[in-house]
């Protein structure tokens, strides 16, 4: 095994894989309001990272999935489209108990930032583990705070800490994001982004490739040239650097992005996933490389 990778957790855990349902909680978050920034980080899309996702009330969407099931399929309910821990207690209690309508949800994930946790949020959240499993995703994207500023994050990576001993403390475990090819970003921040995880309770990592989407402050600064992309090979080391550095426990969420369709604008080759991964998994193989193998080591 090269990697932990989720489908293999899933097997492990449930003897199946679950699938996954994306949700639209009708969230919006404090870096569009006006409350920590306006405009948001700069790769975001007006959707709020979940453009494909198809609209109407929360029990509606799950309700559609559940019913195109096949037999014996079974979910994993994914908050995803903007800041799914902003609002009041009784708002989220609400909008996350329209989602568990059914025993063929098994999993709660909740994606977020981490300046919208609290100890109130953890205790709503952690509620759900008698009934469900749960997970929260953070999106810290970079560790490095110089390019949190440039990508318009809107907190301090000790915030990021902050959140997830937090949230260990009440035992939820932590899915982490992270961007590779973030503007001014090179090999020496992805080593100091990989570093900073490996000293923390991760339980599971989402890398994406950046891609650059249709209507983002990213694409302004890509037309004006004060952005580039990284190249597909300066993608796939990267993300090696990673996965040999993180724990081996560590579960392997995603390795690439997923650009909604006929957003992209570059890089070219984001496209075809598959082809992507298949890359990363033989570069692993010839140099004969696993996830962890070289965990604090350096
Ligand atoms: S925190 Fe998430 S939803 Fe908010 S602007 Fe950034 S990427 Fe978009």
């Amino acid at each position: 095994m090269l990697y932990r990778n989720l489908s293999g957790y899933f097997r492990e855990k449930y003897g199946k894989r679950l699938s996954k349902i994306c949700i639209d909680g009708g969230f919006s978050c404090p870096n569009r309001d006006g409350t920590v920034g306006v405009g948001g980080c700069i790769y975001c899309g007006e959707r709020g990272a979940g453009e494909h996702i198809t609209g109407g009330d929360i029990t509606s969407q799950v309700q559609r999935a559940l019913d195109a099931a096949k037999e014996g399929e079974e979910f994993v309910a994914y908050f995803q489209n903007f800041t799914n821990t902003y609002a009041e207690l009784s708002v989220l209690r609400e909008r996350y108990d329209a989602a568990l309508i059914d025993e063929r949800i098994r999993v709660i994930a909740i994606g977020t930032r981490p300046d919208c946790i609290s100890p109130e949020v953890c205790e709503l959240i952690a509620s759900y583990s008698d009934r469900v499993d749960v997970w929260v995703e953070l999106g810290l994207q970079t560790a490095n705070d110089r390019t949190a500023e440039i990508i318009n994050r809107g907190y301090k990576t000790e915030v990021f800490d902050k959140a997830v001993k937090l949230l260990s403390e009440y035992s939820i475990p932590v899915v982490v994001h992270l961007i590779v090819g973030l503007p001014t970003e090179g090999r020496e921040e992805i080593e100091e982004t990989a570093r900073h995880l490996s000293a923390m309770p991760i339980w599971g990592i989402k890398i994406h490739s950046i891609y650059v989407s249709r209507g983002t402050r990213l694409a302004e600064m890509y037309a004006s040239r004060e952005y580039e992309p990284p190249t597909e090979d300066e993608y796939l080391q990267s993300v090696i650097y990673i996965l040999t550095h993180i724990s081996p426990k560590t579960v392997v969420h995603r390795l690439t992005g997923d650009c909604p369709e006929g957003q992209l604008i570059a890089p070219e080759w984001n496209r075809n996933k598959h082809a992507l991964i298949e890359k990363i998994n033989e570069e692993m193989k010839s140099r004969g490389l696993r996830q962890g193998c070289l965990y604090n080591l350096d």
